[in-house]
């Protein structure tokens, strides 16, 4: 595991200004913040932060303002759902860096929270621009990165922040790297991987990091359909990358080359339209789909054999949906492998590990996500952790 710093390593910060990247990039309607869940991902930090004496400023960014101010996209939206969430008075200050910015933290207390603006609003975040981070780490003594998020992005608040102060990772983001480490770092073995989803040019350096690490790699959803094609299975008007046949058959040799079983659906769930509960639906073997029909879920015999295999494994790492779970009954098999894979879990036999935008959607609607060891919330930097890349965020956390 990479060594990082954490908030145990912290000295004195009493009367300490601390710059603290959070995640504030919150879903929005009618100028009305819907959902706190960032928010209170990151309050653990915040309030130890102020526990401990420090003044603690709040760094984010809120959209695409490409480098220019915003009213629409100004981080003044968030202050109250912050305070809502910490239960505390939060300053909101409409800078970055320079003199009105440092006047207004030299009137917060130790212990007070504050804002700073939305930082893609300058040109200097995206770009990293040393300078720019030189004018923001004159208002603190130390950064704290909490928003692993956006720790896929080499961006002034998410990075090079970390190179001029003296620099931590927050709670949430210790516990994200703590998960992810249990879950192929240093992975009790064997090891499950289950990758499913729309299509495989999506996930093509995901698949091909892991055929070279875990024991068992369970291909589902409409990925699983070229791999099936790939194989000189038929599947009909699927959704299919028949471009990619190639490179499916290119995994599929690496897998084998590296001792890694492959499992393919045997068993699929068919219709001739993609609506809920059509009168076409059927379920049937793979080599039985007819020219007209598409494979939309993994059959329930397949599921169970799938089951069975997470049965003999002690961690897995999930992403991607087994089949087109919005639409019933096009949801079994996510769900019903969802439900193996959180029993086990809470028995104690498996180590769980789940992310990806529409993987938490489903396994919060399969009512499992609070029996998963852990599910990432973040969807980019959570795939290119499964991809094997080293993040930018997280690797000057180490150094
Ligand atoms: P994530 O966001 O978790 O990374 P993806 O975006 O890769 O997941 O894939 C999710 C999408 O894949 C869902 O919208 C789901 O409907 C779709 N999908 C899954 N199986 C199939 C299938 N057999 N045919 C068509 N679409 C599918
Ligand atoms: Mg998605």
């Amino acid at each position: 595991m990479s060594v990082f710093r954490t908030l145990d390593d912290l000295g004195d910060i009493q009367g300490k200004v601390a710059l603290v990247r959070v995640d504030l990039n919150l879903p929005m309607r009618d100028g009305s913040v819907t959902d706190t869940t960032r928010v209170r991902a990151a309050a653990p930090t915040i309030l130890e932060l102020a526990d401990k004496g420090a003044k603690v400023l709040l760094l984010a960014h809120f959209g695409r303002p490409g480098g220019e101010r915003s009213s629409t996209m100004s981080l003044s939206m968030m202050v109250g759902a912050v305070e809502g969430v910490i239960g505390k008075e939060v300053m909101f200050i409409p800078e970055l860096s320079g003199d009105v910015a440092k006047q207004a933290v030299g009137i917060l207390r130790p212990g007070d929270v504050g804002i700073l603006e939305n930082s893609r609003f300058w040109k200097g975040e995206e770009a990293n621009d040393p300078a720019f981070c030189a004018a923001i780490a004159e208002l603190g003594d130390i950064y704290v990165n909490d928003a692993f998020s956006a720790a896929h992005r080499a961006h002034a608040t998410t990075e090079g922040l970390a190179r001029v102060l003296p620099a931590y990772a927050g709670r949430s983001m210790q516990a994200e790297l703590e998960a992810l480490d249990k879950a192929l770092g240093e992975p009790k073995k064997p090891v499950a991987a289950v990758v499913g989803g729309a299509k495989v040019s999506s996930k093509l350096d995901v698949l091909l990091h892991l055929v070279g690490l875990v024991d068992h790699l369970i291909i589902g959803g409409g990925m699983a359909n070229t791999f099936l094609a790939a194989k000189g299975v038929d599947v009909g008007k699927s959704l299919c990358e028949h471009d990619l046949t190639g490179t499916a058959n290119d995994i599929l040799a690496a897998a084998e080359a590296s001792g890694c079983t492959v499992h393919l659906p045997y068993e699929v769930v068919v219709s001739k339209e993609f609506a809920a509960n059509p009168a076409s639906l059927r379920t049937c073997n793979v080599h039985e789909v007819a020219a007209d029909e598409m494979i939309l879920d993994v059959g329930p015999a397949a599921v169970e054999a799938l089951g069975d295999v997470l049965k003999t494994c002690r961690t897995l790492v999930w992403n991607g949906p087994m089949g087109a779970f919005e639409t019933e009954p096009f949801d079994a098999a996510t769900v019903a492998l969802a439900r193996t894979a959180a029993a086990l879990t809470r028995e104690g036999s498996l180590v769980s590990v789940a992310g990806g935008g529409d993987t938490v959607a489903a396994l919060n609607y399969a009512g499992v996500a609070d029996d998963f060891s852990y599910i990432s919330t973040a969807g980019g930097a959570f795939l290119e952790w499964m991809e094997g890349r080293e993040l930018p965020g997280v690797a000057v956390l180490g150094q």
